[in-house]
């Protein structure tokens, strides 16, 4: 978020063609407000153009951040993530006019398919999922940049194909020798892809391209094999060269947290201990594991979403402003936060986990987790995690962080709720405020995207009762656009090499030394305790709030 260069240095390119103008930040109908890059037209005619038109916001004078020619190789596009999120999210980029004319798409997977063949796969995820409408032309212009390299991670020769097949690409579309390497692949093959690409020579740049790894979460299954991750990719790729995906950094409203903190007066003066009671962190799924069995045993809810997830949202809620939104600053702030989490002495008391049973998810009946397929019948993996951390600095101390996570629980949703304490003294009789809570901030990262205030207000009638109601900012409401996708966002950000939302190693390791007590506290308790599908977790959970005296909130 380097918003001094938005036009990154490799945006103008090889062949001179257009640097593709974004989407003006005003209200326009997609079909206007898209213009696609053509190879015929001047760069900075285009830029004049962009400033020129009568539907952008003339106090805007930004410059658009456009990707500059590159290669985007996806290793694992035949998988879930690939045909759900990453190709959609290219389509997306470039129907935004996002992407440099040349821009090609290299796939590699097991199959043996043609370049045809991947086109088509890529042309059905994107009209299934793509945020943005089809639009011929568009997937026309992608389409002619997509290649296939058929191949096994451990195959030499698919390697060597891939090198020859990228510098013939090169030649023809002017791409530089600028290469991103996606790595959608399960995390077992992260040595060895990053090992091919060494061996090939394809890690290192010519002069003036650049080659970016891009890892997907969980980085590790602990803090020692995090370490041992990272000794491999850091022996190949340089640290700036590593882009660790935690998507969540991605989502507008998580970014939000920034903006609502640092651009207002109106909520950091109390942001504090002086007036917030704790903060609950929530992050709940209605689905159960799907067919990710063999993903997801034996890492559960709390490797595969607070270690990552939820710990960045922790960060970003308590680390002080940074002196920029550079990278190295804002990591730094992050970082500084992470190392001042405590955990509680008695762990017993101050976590909770489950696992789903069966039960009933709208309206159909569901298996329970050990019922599932592919899960082992004395599987120990909790689906549902809970912990109450501490900040153990002056902003922070006392004030607990509750986070909780688990699948199959009553609805889908993902929220950060700061909790003020109560008003000091109440002048009304305690009838009239018998059911007045206490005032909140509660920052809406999915669905329903905004933030919602709640206070005490006054009841209409005779009698001074006080009850409590809402204010809401709905992002739907206040923007006519609608928000790009997190893996929109955060892939730019990879081709233009901007870093700022991607995890560093040191936070990743931060995040481990977090965890790692707590789940060998977990590993010597044996079967997590259920809860019914459908519910919003075991009983453990809600004891775990009671002993402090709270309640989770109701979702
Ligand atoms: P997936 O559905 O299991 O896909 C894995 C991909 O890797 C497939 O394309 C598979 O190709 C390929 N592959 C596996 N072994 C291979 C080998 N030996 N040689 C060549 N290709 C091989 O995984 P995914 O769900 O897409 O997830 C990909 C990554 O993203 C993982 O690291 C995951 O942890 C992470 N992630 C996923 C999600 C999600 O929502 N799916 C969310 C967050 C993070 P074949 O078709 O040939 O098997």
């Amino acid at each position: 978020m380097n918003h001094d260069r938005h036009v990154p240095e490799q945006a103008e390119p090889a062949d001179g063609g257009a640097i593709a103008p974004d989407r003006p930040r005003v209200a326009a109908p997609a079909e206007e407000a898209i213009t696609v890059a053509t190879a015929a037209a001047d760069a900075s005619t285009t830029i004049e153009a962009l400033l020129a038109n009568p539907l952008r916001d003339p106090r805007d004078k930004r410059l658009p951040r456009v990707a500059g020619p590159c290669v985007l190789v996806l290793f694992g596009v035949t998988g879930d993530l690939a045909r759900r999120k990453l190709l959609p999210a290219i389509y997306d980029l470039g129907n935004r006019g996002l992407l440099p004319p040349g821009f090609s798409l290299v796939g590699f997977a097991r199959r043996d398919w043609a370049n045809q063949d991947f086109a088509q796969v890529t042309h059905d995820a994107i009209k299934e999922n793509a945020r943005t409408p089809f639009r011929e032309e568009v997937w026309k212009q992608l389409a002619e940049g997509i290649h296939f390299v058929p191949g096994e991670f451990s195959d030499d020769g698919a390697f060597d194909t891939l090198a020859t097949t990228l510098a013939e690409i090169d030649e023809k579309r002017g791409t530089g020798g600028n290469y991103a390497f996606y790595l959608s692949v399960p995390p077992k093959f992260f040595p060895v892809v990053v090992k091919q690409l060494k061996r090939t020579g394809l890690a290192n740049p010519p002069e003036g391209a650049w080659r970016r790894v891009v890892i997907e979460k969980p980085f590790g299954h602990d803090l020692a094999s995090a370490k041992e991750l990272n000794e491999i990719t850091s022996a190949v790729f340089p640290e700036e060269s590593v882009f660790r995906i935690d998507h969540y950094l991605g989502k507008e409203t998580v970014q939000n947290i920034m903006a609502l903190r640092f651009a207002n007066n109106l909520f950091e003066p109390i942001w504090n201990r002086g007036y917030v009671d704790h903060v609950q962190i929530t992050m709940a799924e209605d689905i159960g594991i799907g067919g990710r069995a063999g993903y997801y045993d034996g890492i559960g809810a709390a490797r595969d979403v607070i270690q990552n997830h939820l710990l960045q949202l922790l960060a970003l809620v308590a680390m002080e402003d940074p002196t920029s939104f550079d990278a190295d600053a804002l990591r730094r702030e992050k970082e500084k936060v992470l190392k001042a989490v405590r955990l509680p002495h008695d762990l017993a008391l101050s976590t909770a986990r489950g696992q789903y049973a069966a039960g009933w998810q709208g309206g159909e009946p569901v298996v329970g987790y050990l019922d599932e397929d592919g899960i082992p019948l004395d599987s120990t993996t909790e689906t549902y995690a809970a912990v109450k951390l501490e900040i153990a600095n002056r902003r922070w101390a006392g004030v607990p962080f509750y986070l909780r996570t688990g699948k199959r629980l009553g609805r889908r949703v993902t929220e950060v709720a700061v909790v003020f304490q109560r008003a000091p003294h109440l002048p009304f009789s305690e009838d009239d405020t018998e059911i007045l809570g206490q005032n909140a901030l509660v920052v809406r990262v999915q669905p329903d995207e905004g933030i919602t205030v709640r206070f005490g207000s006054k009841v209409p009638g005779t009698a001074m009762e006080v009850r409590d109601v809402s204010m809401d900012f709905a992002y739907g409401e206040s923007f006519m656009e609608s928000s790009p996708e997190a893996y929109e966002r955060l892939l730019l950000d990879v081709l233009i090499g901007d870093p700022p939302l991607f995890p560093h190693q040191r936070e990743v390791e931060l995040s481990w030394k977090i965890l790692d007590p707590i789940e060998d506290h977990w590993s010597a308790q044996g079967q997590p305790e259920e809860y019914p599908s459908g519910s919003w977790g075991p009983a453990s959970s809600d004891e775990m709030m009671a002993r402090d005296g709270r309640v989770w909130r109701r979702l």
